[in-house]
């Protein structure tokens, strides 16, 4: 059964420097045809056994949607699946891209969680992004929803931005404490490919933070959002008890999900697929009746297993042994030399990367993934 239905909204008012996330300018003609497409394929995935347990309405910048798109929205995935009763609805939403009227709308037709673009607290550091919003902008919209009643929201955080310093970034995590949300992610900016920041970067224009200073924001967010009873649940997540993300961890847990919108990725029945992110196309081909999958691939045995691990052991819980075994795995017979040195850690029947190996798990994980592999046939395979 898949009860978790991500829809991908790709318009923004304009591209940040460092985004590499399917968005184009928002215009409003576009984007009414594109909730069409988005409710046509919505149809397609009718699902009598579906009750979705998590919507995830992300993008982009789905809160530039007007009132009458979020209705035709929930018209629409209410006549494609049912609810459950706890059902949790996410929309990202960003500062300067959402105004009390579509907060308002946005609740009235059962949002129960919003995720906040707000990424800084330092006015230049926001420039530097390329953010449309300041730090006044990131307090009216979080003042704005808690007024509203809306008390699940959560914020995203950049860390490593060119020109930010250690205190800067104390600051932005303390401010965002003070604001009393449930659910803090904060992110390591990394310049990628195609990005306009990526070629600003190779050229000297801006410089990110050394190494030891990105090492030493991540771990004050550790120290101090611990301090302030978050749960670290997740490499890059952290959150009250009991607000952890439905929808992510359902990710992290490779549960199955429909992905409906341009560039959206499905998983279900082993097979991942992707729309194409051709938004035109993703339109056209709506509008004609054909289906916007451009690729699907169903997943092997040592597919299976090594997503096990790479997803599994970014939450902070780990993998069990005893499932990794059943997934013929030797996670712990092959885990000696990190757990040694002091990078990786059993605990409670789990095997975890330590606080040690927190700021290294992507290079730890991959490390792992290649010893097994090299251990020979049998050891990435499922049973
Ligand atoms: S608001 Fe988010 S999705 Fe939109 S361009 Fe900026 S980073 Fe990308």
């Amino acid at each position: 059964m898949v009860d978790f239905l991500y829809i991908h909204i790709p318009f923004c008012i304009r591209k940040c420097i460092y985004c590499d996330f399917l968005s184009e300018p928002y215009d409003a003609t576009r984007a009414e045809r594109y909730i069409q497409a988005l409710c046509r394929e919505l149809q397609t995935k009718k699902d009598t056994a579906t009750k979705l347990e998590a919507v995830y309405i992300g993008g982009g910048t789905p809160s530039l949607l007007s009132g009458e798109n979020f209705d035709q929205l929930q018209k629409s995935m209410k006549t494609s699946f049912e609810f459950s009763p706890s059902v949790e609805i996410t929309v990202e939403a960003n500062p300067g891209a959402i105004n009390r009227q579509t907060i308002d709308t946005m609740l009235s037709l059962g949002v129960n969680r919003l995720s906040i673009g707000i990424q800084s607290f330092n006015d230049n550091e926001l420039k530097t992004l390329g953010r449309i919003h300041s730090s006044s902008d990131a307090l009216w919209t979080v003042e704005s929803v808690k007024a509203a009643g809306l008390i699940n929201f959560s914020v995203d955080l950049l860390y490593g931005i060119p020109g930010q310093t250690v205190e800067s970034w104390r600051q932005t995590i303390s401010r965002a404490v003070a604001l009393s949300p449930c659910h803090i992610s904060t992110y390591e900016l990394t310049p990628e490919k195609g990005t306009g920041l990526f070629p600003l970067i190779k050229s000297g224009g801006l410089v990110l933070p050394d190494e030891d200073i990105i090492l030493e924001m991540y771990d004050h967010a550790i120290d101090h959002l611990g301090l302030s009873s978050f749960i670290h649940y997740e490499t890059s997540n952290f959150a009250l008890p009991g607000f952890e993300s439905r929808h992510n961890l359902n990710y992290w847990n490779r549960g199955e999900y429909y992905g409906v919108g341009a560039g959206a990725h499905s998983f279900v029945g082993g097979v991942r697929s992707e729309n194409t992110s051709d938004i035109d196309l993703y339109i056209k081909n709506l509008e004609n009746g054909i289906s916007p999958e451009a690729s699907s691939i169903r997943l092997t045995d040592e597919d299976r297993v090594r997503e096990f691990i790479f997803l599994g052991l970014r939450k902070s819980e780990g993998l069990s042994i005893v499932e990794s075994e059943r997934n013929g795995i030797d996670l712990a017979g092959n885990c000696g030399e990190l757990i040694d040195e002091g990078l990786m850690e059993i605990n409670r029947g789990y095997i975890r990367i330590t606080r040690k190996g927190m700021a290294l798990s992507n290079m730890l994980i991959m490390k792992l993934v290649e010893k097994l592999e090299s251990v020979g046939p049998g050891r990435l395979s499922a049973s």
